[in-house]
């Protein structure tokens, strides 16, 4: 080790965790839809595959000095595919770096395969975890959170709004959107893709539900063409929508700058791009009002440059919040509260809740916000509960 090195990575590790759950994300089956024999389902709504129990990787560093940094990343699908890619590619290039060159190793780990086209998918999951990891144990390793090392903790707390109302029809669904505001929550998101009477009827049932001073948002999961969602978010303005998600295909640029114009409510966008490669030309066409950049996908170095070019283009962050085990979630909440321009995060109740009894730490989400974990690092480690679901012979 160098003189200047605070520690030096000498061993990276990989757990698939796989917690069941009762009711499958996004509520019941509806007609049609079927768990497979891999245990996924797709659902019908939107053409994308689910898993039925909730599944994440963890990665751990553990430094030369013993110390060890947690990450975690995106695993909903195929969490093999991430694990493979870290155990074999990543962790030996990673051995002997020093953790707090945390967004250097981050551009050599990228550099590796970015001329063979692995520039997103998989490959950018995978360093979205052991990048998560790096953080963790150079803040450990400093006696600083993640915010700190990020330029400075701007938030204590961060409002949250309560994402998806997971119930079979759209009377329970509101009965439950009244429950989360008597309990201190100031906005709800409703899929669109589980509007079984219509998504203009689902808003205006909501917006009755709860009163005129709660912000109401839907996510339209990618469904429309650019004409079709101008015409359709224009029927959900009287009910005054907050903001407008995904209405267009993932790729559609066009479709995406077109409805931004075309609205009288923000568009919020980004949940499934990973850079700032991907961000930059959105940003330049004005695509969006809202990013929400998911840290399972970006890691922490990411994210922060994707939240200061937002800044630059005087656009707002509302962070996704996917399937964790608090892990990356923490990571997000770091990163989040080290931005300005941000006026919720996302929060994914049905997850977060009980996920909290496998991380060790003062995070919290209650009467309608999060509470920045205030420890080293990210501020949480996982707890000997999580590794009672390790995916049986992956470990
Ligand atoms: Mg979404």
């Amino acid at each position: 080790m160098s003189r200047n090195q605070l520690d030096a990575i000498a061993k990276v590790e990989t757990f698939i965790i796989d917690i069941p759950r009762a009711v499958p994300y996004l509520g019941p089956l509806r007609e049609g839809e079927f768990i497979n024999e891999k245990g996924y389902l797709v659902r019908k709504g939107n053409r994308s595959i689910y898993p039925s129990s909730d599944l994440t990787v963890l990665v751990k560093i553990t430094g030369e000095s013993g110390m060890v940094g947690w990450g975690e990343t995106y695993g909903i699908a195929a969490p093999e595919a991430v694990k493979a890619i870290i155990d074999n590619l990543l962790a030996p290039v990673m051995l002997g770096r020093d953790p707090s060159d945390a967004a250097v190793i981050h551009e050599d780990l990228y550099d590796l395969m970015r001329v063979r086209g692995f520039f997103g998918g998989y490959y950018v999951d995978a360093l979205a975890g052991v990048d998560i990891a790096c953080w963790d144990l150079f803040g450990r390793l400093a006696n600083l959170s993640v915010a700190q090392l990020l330029g400075g903790r701007r938030h204590e707390t961060l409002p949250a709004y309560v994402s998806g109302l997971p119930k079979a029809t759209l009377a329970e669904r509101c009965q439950l959107a009244v429950e989360w505001v008597g309990k201190g929550f100031r906005a709800i998101k409703f899929a669109a893709a589980v509007s079984d009477d219509g998504i203009v009827r689902e808003m205006e049932a909501l917006r009755e539900a709860v009163g005129p001073n709660i912000d109401l948002m839907v996510d339209l999961h990618w469904k429309f063409e650019a004409s079709e969602a101008i015409r359709l978010i224009r029927r959900l303005e009287p009910f005054n929508l907050y903001f407008a998600e995904a209405p267009c295909q993932p790729e559609d640029l066009e479709g995406q700058a077109r409805v931004a114009r075309g609205i009288g409510v923000p568009l919020a966008l980004g949940e499934e791009w990973r850079t700032t490669y991907e961000y930059r030309p959105r940003f330049e066409a004005r695509a969006m009002g809202i990013i929400q950049p998911e840290i399972g996908h970006t890691g922490i170095t990411e994210f922060s440059r994707i939240g200061v070019m937002a800044h630059a283009f005087h656009v707002n962050v509302i962070p996704h919040a996917s399937i964790s085990i608090g892990i990356f979630t923490a990571a997000s909440l770091q990163a989040t509260a080290a931005l300005q321009r941000v006026p919720y995060h996302e929060y994914q109740h049905s997850i977060f809740d009980r996920n909290l009894a496998f991380t060790d730490g003062d995070m919290a989400c209650g009467a309608g916000h999060y509470t920045i974990p205030t420890g080293p690092g990210l501020g949480v480690v996982p707890n000997e509960a999580v590794f009672e679901h390790i995916r049986k012979g992956t470990a």
